[in-house]
């Protein structure tokens, strides 16, 4: 919230919060002209309360082919107001005081306040970075969990774990060992995975994206949450969804029903039109679930490019809208306060703002308070944006070295 204020008052460039500057597919503003202008006047009332009859249909036809299995719209898909409230659901349906919860740092900030809202406590495992040796950009698959140290978070008192992949801030994109390792001990300790995959169709250089919830002994135990903001660059329409069991969702809709209860429904009609066109393209080259990565990935490549040009280091990530690099390098620019309560990162993120007009987001604002210190010579940027954009970040950074 502290960042995105900031931008606002001090940016020409925002590289900051998540959102892409593009319009969305034409296709898209087609079927959402249409929804408005045409017939269907119903599409301004009110459409069931667990999802828009057309959507989740869709969604369970889609999600039921990626994941080997046969889903019931009704019960195995519940629609929300963004992934946001699908994991805010989440943990008020299953986090109970005294639950521990699972977190993988750098985590997506919410986590942590949603699980103790519900009562919970988080308990967090650090992904842990290698430095490649032969002097080559560290990548978002260089950050690992070890093992043991993860085996050693769980407990009888382990409610759940929160999965993210692809990860917001690194853009890691989890192997399928490093699921494996997940799934296991979720089996072994009983536990559930509240599984945020809003990124699962932003993924570069050929790399797979895994569900969780296709491993074995994992369907029953994983609720897989998605965003059509991401999905199809609208993050303004705010249209999300869960998919899992029944034994699960029943749960969660009774979180929503006296919450929420109810999402837009032309919003809902829109997205469901739109997985209809992706669902019939599916793995064709017209497919904006095609077209989308490659075009991300290049404006990745782009923005690589610019901050290798003045030593900020990237660590490319695998996907996501998302990079993080090294600032260490320009500690001159904002010299370190010893024994500073503001991580450095999150200083030179205010001063580049305000002093280079660049927005950007400090790493450590995705971890938790008593760790905000580990990892903090590093920001994070935004590069699902325009040319004209990500040409603007270039031109201050190659005036600044
Ligand atoms: N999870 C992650 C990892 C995200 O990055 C975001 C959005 N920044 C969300 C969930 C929320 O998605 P939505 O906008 O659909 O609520």
């Amino acid at each position: 919230v502290e960042f995105v204020k900031l931008a606002a008052t001090y940016s020409t460039v925002n590289l900051g919060q998540g959102f892409p500057d593009f319009p969305p597919p034409d296709f898209l503003k087609e079927e959402f002209t249409r929804a408005f202008s045409g017939e269907k006047h119903m599409l301004h009332q009110y459409t069931r309360a667990f999802g828009h009859p057309p959507l989740v249909k869709i969604l369970a036809q889609l999600f039921g082919k990626l994941l080997g299995r046969d889903l019931d719209p009704m019960t195995n898909v519940m629609v929300t107001v963004g992934a946001y409230q699908a994991l805010f659901c989440c943990f008020q349906a299953f986090v109970d005081e005294g639950d521990e919860v699972i977190i993988i740092e750098p985590f997506f900030d919410c986590y942590e306040p949603m699980v103790k809202m519900a009562g919970g406590t988080p308990v967090f495992i650090p992904l842990r970075p290698k430095a490649p040796k032969d002097g080559k950009l560290m990548s978002s698959a260089d950050w690992k969990l070890d093992p043991a140290e993860l085996a050693s978070k769980f407990s009888e008192r382990t409610k759940a774990i929160v999965l993210n992949s692809p990860n917001n801030p690194l853009g890691k994109v989890f192997s399928r060992e490093e699921l494996e390792l997940i799934a296991d001990l979720c089996v072994k300790h009983d536990a559930l995975c509240i599984s945020d995959e809003v990124y699962e169709w932003l993924v570069y250089d050929g790399k797979e994206h895994i569900r969780i919830a296709s491993l074995r002994g994992m369907w029953d135990r994983t609720v897989s949450i998605g965003s059509a903001g991401k999905t199809f660059s609208v993050t303004g329409w705010k249209v999300g969804w869960t998919v899992g069991p029944n034994r699960l969702l029943q749960h969660i809709r009774t979180v929503h029903q006296n919450s929420v209860y109810h999402c837009a429904t032309a919003a809902q009609e829109v997205v469901a039109q739109g997985f209809q066109r992706e669902f019939e393209r599916y793995g064709k080259p017209d497919s904006y679930f095609v077209q989308l990565p490659k075009e991300m990935q290049q404006k990745r490549d782009q923005l690589v490019q610019s901050l290798v040009a003045v030593g900020m280091k990237p660590i490319v990530p695998e996907g996501t809208y998302f990079l993080v690099a090294d600032i260490s390098e320009f500690k001159s620019d904002v010299p370190d306060v010893p024994n500073s309560d503001e991580p450095y990162d999150s200083r030179f993120a205010k001063w580049m703002v305000k002093n280079k007009g660049l927005a950007a987001i400090p790493l450590s604002a995705f971890y938790c308070g008593p760790h905000k210190n580990n990892y903090n010579s590093f920001i994070r940027f935004c590069f699902a944006k325009e040319e004209a954009t990500l040409k603007a970040a270039d031109d201050i950074l190659q005036k600044w070295k």
